[in-house]
Formats: C-alpha cells, structure tokens, sequence
C-alpha cells in the first residue's frame, strides 16, 4: 500500500475521451500558434475570474514578469513580494532589472503580512506581488488601499490558487492584474507548460498580447522588445477542458482539507488556518511542526508521500547571494521553511486514505 503526493493520471482519467477529442482536433485544424482554442480559453478563464481580459502565455514566471515589463517597473525600481514563496515571484522581478523587497508572513495564513508593508515603502517602490500560497489568498484589502496611498501596482501571483475567492470576489480579479500559471500540478494544469495574465486594465492588456509575441502590433511590425512566451493551441485547447472541470475539483480539494481538519483536530501540530473572509482552493495542505524532518520520514517509511513547500526560501538561495540577506536575516520565514510539510491532497484522494495518513501521523508524533 501506498499513498502517492500527487495523481494527475487519476484527474485526465476522468476526462481521457474529451483530451483525445481535442488533441485530434487541434492536430487536424493545422494551427497551433495564436489560434481560435487560445481565444476561446482567454474569454473563457477572464471570465471565469471574472476580469476582462486574459492573456495566455508561455508560463507562470513569464506572466509575472510581462506584468512588471508592461507596467514599466525596471531597473531603479523595487517590487515588495513574500519572503515566503516559491522563487518564481522574486525572479519575476529580478528579471526586469527591479529589485525585489522582502516581507515576512503573517504567521497563521504564511502570506505576506499587510502590516509590515508600509515600512518598507521607498520612493523606489513600483509595485506589490502578494502570492495566494498553497490557494489561500492573501489579505488583499489593506494591500490595497496601501496601493492607492502610495500609487503602486498590485500584481496578483495566482498560481496557486485559481478559483479562490477572498471576501467573495475570485482571485484574478483583486488587484491590478493577475499572474497564474498552468504547470500541470497546479490546481488548473495543463499538460506541460502554460501561463496567463488576468486584468481588468485595457491598456496592459493590448501591451501584454504584443509583448508576449516578440513585442509585434501587426505581423512584423514590432512596437516593443517583446518575448516569445505564447500559451499554444494544444494547452489551450486542453485547458478548456479542464476548466470545465474546475470547480468540481477545488470542491473536492475543499472536502479533503475539511477532512484532514477534523481527524488532525487536537494533535500537536500546527494545523492550516482559514480566516473568516478566505475561500481557498486548497493548492497544498500544510501543517507545521518541530518534527517535520522525523514525520516525514517515518510516513515516507509507511508508505506516504508528503513535499516540502519550500524547503529553502529565496534570499538563502545561492542564486540570490548577491542581496546579502544572510541566514537570521527573515526569522519567521527561515522558521517556516524548517517546520512545514505538505500532505497528499489531489482529488482523487479517497477517504479512506485521508485516514491512513491521518493515523500515520499521529503515530509518527513523539
Ligand atoms: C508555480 C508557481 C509560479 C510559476 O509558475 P510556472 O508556470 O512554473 O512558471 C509562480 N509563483 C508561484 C507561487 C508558483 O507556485
């Protein structure tokens, strides 16, 4: 017996025929590039945000990135963004020549903590990225209305949580515009590579469709110094399909973290927080305790898969040495990344196996 961290084949079991369908039909209609199923799936996943505009392309760091490029923010500039998050959101910024300012999580919900914000405002300051992590989105009001007082740009990094609302409004639609990414184990994958930008902002998104396409207005004519990051037809295609299916998964992500709660209810571990105004979507269910290195092994030993999101943040990264933020330098965070443990939860996940690790835990606890 066995209980694997993930189970895409579970998922696109499901829905094998309709990914089949689409596959022949988007390899018969000769186009790949730039078609009608990217049209379509940006009208579509727009909507679904409930913004106006989606803009497909290569992946989540390039949606991140073209986000920064389009609203200017460059070299000279700063960028506030979590201390606690994958890499992909400070690298967005490096990549534009800005500087990305860290901030430290609140320490219940692990985003970024509005309150420490404002100190860190400089009059280089450009822009905000909080990240919705493991699904649950982040305090976006005060974010906000920080935003307004000092006219930054707030980019949403939604990877990790497409279909989250926060006080009843989905993520994509929060802020400024919105970078989500559609790595295949995100909770809207395709099947390799993809991204999108979601905005309500007319003008970023007529900037972004000529950025992410070599920077071109009309074929050949080239107004910017674009890139070549397109979403291709194929995910595109794929990716509507599996819209469809979206919010019938996060509900079952849903039931699965509600039943991780109640069996995990009292044990000494530090178990998700959901405050009173998030909807999450339940990306990864993270507890965290002292013992994570020894639970970790011992479920490994049961036959259970857990994951470390993340076990070294970003300014303890090699690549990321030149910022001198040594070790001490972002307590809470470096505390975070040492105590916490992602659990199996997919979908498919039965409830039978949520007890079994459930069970396995608390035995592994000393
Ligand atoms: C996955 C992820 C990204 C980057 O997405 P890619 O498609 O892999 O480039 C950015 N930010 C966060 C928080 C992520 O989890």
């Amino acid at each position: 017996m066995s209980i694997s961290f993930l189970d895409l084949n579970a998922s696109h079991l499901e829905i094998k025929n309709e990914l089949e369908d689409t596959y022949h039909r988007v390899m018969s209609s000769g186009n790949f590039i730039l078609g009608d199923e990217l049209d379509c799936f940006e009208k579509e996943f727009a909507s679904y945000c409930g913004a106006k505009y989606c803009i497909g392309v290569g992946n989540g760091l390039d949606a991140l990135k073209l986000t920064l490029d389009a609203y200017g923010i460059g070299i000279g500039d700063e960028v506030i963004v979590p201390s606690n998050t994958y890499i992909a959101t400070w690298l967005a910024v490096t990549q534009t020549g800005a500087k990305p300012v860290p901030i430290e999580p609140d320490e219940k919900t692990y985003n970024i903590d509005p309150n420490l914000i404002e100190a860190a405002i400089t009059k280089k300051t450009k822009g905000i990225i909080p990240v919705h992590l493991y699904g649950q989105p982040a305090d976006m009001d005060p974010i906000m209305s920080l935003a307004e007082r000092y006219d930054l740009k707030v980019i949403e990094d939604a990877a990790q949580a497409h279909g989250a609302y926060y006080k009843g409004v989905r993520t994509g639609s929060l802020a400024h515009a919105a970078g989500f990414s559609f790595y295949p184990g995100k909770n809207l994958g395709a099947l390799g590579d993809g991204g999108a930008i979601v905005t309500n902002d007319d003008k970023i998104a007529a900037k972004l469709v000529k950025l992410r396409n070599y920077g071109q207005s009309v074929k050949y004519h080239h107004d910017y110094l674009g890139v070549n990051s397109r979403l291709d037809e194929l995910q595109a295609a794929f990716l509507r399909v599996k819209l469809l299916k979206l919010d019938q998964w996060n509900q079952k992500r849903r039931k699965i973290a509600a039943h991780y709660l109640k069996l995990l209810h009292g044990s000494p571990i530090t178990l998700p927080f959901i405050p009173s105004w998030a909807d999450p979507v339940w990306h990864l269910f993270v507890i965290r305790t002292r013992q994570r290195d020894a639970i970790k092994d011992k479920l490994e030993v049961a036959g259970i898969k857990t994951m470390i999101h993340y076990p070294i943040p970003p300014h303890l990264q090699s690549a990321y040495l030149k910022m001198n933020l040594t070790r001490g330098s972002l307590k809470l965070t470096e505390n975070i990344h040492k105590e916490v443990l992602s659990l199996p939860l997919y979908p498919s996940l039965e409830d039978n196996q949520i007890k079994i690790i459930c069970d396995a835990l608390q035995n592994s606890l000393e």
